[in-house]
């Protein structure tokens, strides 16, 4: 399995010091350049189970930019699986450089309309029911066996924070945070900003997945108008904020740190707290900002 390098890093900013907060991040986007962040976290224990299952056809689902599908292409490839990706939208004339990327690690694309896509287990049943060696994973890797993974993070930081922050789509990196943090009562409070509009599902997605017993905050009025939009307002902060040398993406992360400065300078915490944001890669998404544009 893979090394996991991931260290913590403090960030230093003229607010953060005026507000006399101290804020970390935690590099995930390190453990790999293509298994990137939370995605690995999330596979490593479906992986696992696909492979005591004697399974080694792993069968995925995204949109063409998903970073989820990228990671699974990379680490199927690197342990030994072949992959497909069942691709919402019609076939494009030419791949994205996400998908180019997918297909550079061996993944088969299987590119179906947007109404088909919505029922996942149909999908599967349709087209891989006659294939033994196949394995369902959901959308960006979401489900139970994602959640322990997602807990371990939780082992390897050096001090106790006071909030962890992340970015949620479908909240399932935040579910094995706050599952991790009740099972080895930590006081630390997890937090996440939705990064698509209209996330309040998420409450109920999440108890779903880890019962009410983990508690978590939501923060969902920073989407900055939707899944992967972008205003100029943000963009200008984003690109600013880039040019410190961490480099975030604008569909996830950058959402995140936007939220987190805006709640520092509204003086959501009490002084002296202890912040660690999460860096949850998907880097290269941000190439796709620019192809867009
Ligand atoms: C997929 C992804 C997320 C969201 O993870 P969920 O577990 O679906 O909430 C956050 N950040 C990045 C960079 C991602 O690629």
């Amino acid at each position: 399995m893979l090394p996991i390098f991931s260290p913590v890093e403090e960030l230093k900013n003229d607010l953060f010091e005026q507000k006399q907060v101290k804020v970390y991040i935690k590099r995930d986007d390190l453990i790999h350049p293509f298994i990137s962040g939370n995605k690995w976290r999330k596979l490593k224990y479906v992986l696992a189970d696909a492979r005591d299952s004697n399974k080694n056809h792993l069968v995925s689902f995204g949109g063409a930019y998903s970073n989820h599908l990228l990671a699974l292409a990379c680490a199927g490839a690197k342990f030994g699986f072949k992959t497909t990706g069942i691709i919402r939208g019609d076939e494009p004339r030419k791949l994205n450089h996400q998908l180019f990327l997918c297909q550079q690690f061996g993944m088969d694309f299987l590119f179906v309309s947007r109404e088909t896509y919505r029922n996942k287990p149909q999908l599967f049943f349709n087209n891989f029911a006659n294939d033994p060696d196949a394995y369902f994973i959901d959308e960006g890797g979401a489900g139970n066996l994602a959640l322990p993974g997602c807990a371990e993070l939780l082992d390897e930081l050096p001090e106790p924070y006071d909030h962890i922050f992340l970015a949620c789509g479908t909240g399932t990196t935040l579910a094995g945070l706050a599952m991790g943090a009740f099972q080895r009562n930590l006081s630390t409070k997890i937090e996440g900003i939705a990064v698509l509009k209209g996330a309040d599902f998420l409450h109920s997605d999440i108890q779903q997945l880890i019962g009410t017993d983990p508690k978590f905050t939501l923060h969902l009025d920073y989407h900055q108008g939707g899944y992967a939009k972008t205003n100029t307002e943000y963009l200008n902060w984003l690109f600013d904020f880039n040019k410190t040398g961490l480099l975030l993406d604008h569909v996830y992360t950058g959402k995140m740190m936007f939220a987190l400065f805006d709640l520092i300078s509204k003086d959501y915490f009490k002084p002296g707290s202890r912040i660690l944001t999460i860096h949850t890669g998907g880097l290269t998404g941000l190439i796709g900002l620019n192809n867009e544009q």
